[in-house]
């Protein structure tokens, strides 16, 4: 089966690589834009009942001002690390911490702001994937092939295959009418794991059965920001499928930018047995 959209992905920077791609812009606008928020509603919580405060204690004003401030300057600071990371593609001291605050705090945040400035839901899940694989990519992890784990959702599969893959996806004939063909083939080329979940009680089934060092989880917006919401800490590489067929129906994958995933968390080349 043709691979339908390699000719449009850059090689081996997986997405756009350290340049503010267009998803990355509207992370970040949407964060400058929740900053600023934070900081106005900061400083009219500061401000009006500044008259209530001076009769509690005339220097009570400047010890909130002082307080408030300094959370204000502590998010922009989060967000000027946030960028620099993301246009470094380095590892900054806090990037791993950083990631945490993204997947639990920030995201669900930018949700609401998104929707308060007309970005919709999906765009802001997409940009929240992007930037967490940079954040990911940026912590320059290396692991062996079987902590490797590729994480496949079944609507990848034939509608009509007879085959069970959820079990065991090494039952797939290779027959090519799917893409699971290709990602059995990269699985055996790396020797890495290869799994088929149908949701994500399976998904976390297969992620505590395997304990891989970091996952390449192919699905689409909603089901990859819940997974890698709930692999966290775990490092957790998305990729989005393509739906030609719709939703949850003979969905595609791009088997170079797995591949190039795969090579980019891989310790060692593989054999060439
Ligand atoms: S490639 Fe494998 S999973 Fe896909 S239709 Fe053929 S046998 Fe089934």
């Amino acid at each position: 089966m043709a691979n339908p959209s390699l000719s449009e992905q850059p090689p081996l920077v997986l997405n756009g690589g350290n340049s503010l791609h267009p998803q990355k812009r509207i992370f970040i606008g949407l964060l400058v834009a929740t900053c600023l928020l934070l900081g106005f509603i900061l400083a009219i919580l500061w401000y009006v009942p500044y008259v209530g405060f001076t009769n509690i204690h005339p220097k009570l004003p400047l010890i909130l001002g002082i307080i408030f401030g300094s959370l204000i300057v502590l998010v922009l600071a989060g967000v000027f690390l946030l960028t620099l990371t993301i246009i470094l593609g380095r590892d900054l001291f806090i990037s791993r911490k950083l990631r945490g605050i993204i997947v639990k705090i920030v995201f669900p945040l930018l949700i609401g702001v998104g929707r308060l400035f007309g970005v919709n839901k999906e765009r802001v899940q997409q940009s929240f994937i992007e930037i967490n694989n940079q954040l990911v990519l940026a912590q320059h992890i290396k692991a062996k092939p079987d902590k490797i784990l590729l994480l496949m959702p079944h609507c990848l599969q034939f509608h009509d295959c007879p085959v069970r893959i959820t079990g065991n996806v090494e039952n797939c004939k290779r027959c090519g009418k799917c893409h699971i063909k290709g990602l059995v083939e990269i699985s055996d080329k790396y020797r890495v794991g290869l799994a088929v979940a149908t949701g994500g009680t399976i998904a976390r089934r297969i992620i505590v059965e395997r304990r891989p060092r970091v996952i390449v989880a192919v699905a689409c917006e909603r089901d990859l920001v819940s997974g890698l919401q709930d692999s966290y800490p775990l490092p957790v590489f998305g990729i989005l499928n393509h739906r030609p067929n719709g939703p949850c129906f003979d969905t595609q994958v791009d088997l170079d930018r797995v591949e190039q995933a795969v090579q980019a968390f891989l310790a060692e080349a593989p054999s060439q047995s």
